[in-house]
């Protein structure tokens, strides 16, 4: 994956292009994530796995399609809390 710190990103969350900044250790019921921030409307996306109480960054891929892999979107999937 991309150095995901201070990246220009589309946001799917508020359909602007902004600055996204990493978080790299956040708590959620089941564990810890990393995450990425946006900083215009503070919507949080994981980007390690999937987690009900995060967006997931597969809404990001599809405005920046080139954030990760298809191996790196295979393991992201395949890492999500059972729920
Ligand atoms: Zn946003
Ligand atoms: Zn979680």
């Amino acid at each position: 994956m991309k150095k995901l710190d201070n990246l220009l990103l589309n946001c799917s969350s508020c359909n602007l292009k902004a600055i996204f900044d990493l978080i790299d250790s956040i708590e959620c019921d089941w564990g810890e994530h990393v995450v990425i921030q946006c900083t215009n409307c503070e919507e949080l996306f994981s980007i390690d796995h999937k987690c009900p109480a995060f967006s997931s960054i597969m809404e990001l891929i599809k405005f920046n399609k080139d954030l990760m892999t298809k191996q790196e979107i295979l393991d992201y999937g395949s890492l999500s809390h059972p729920c």
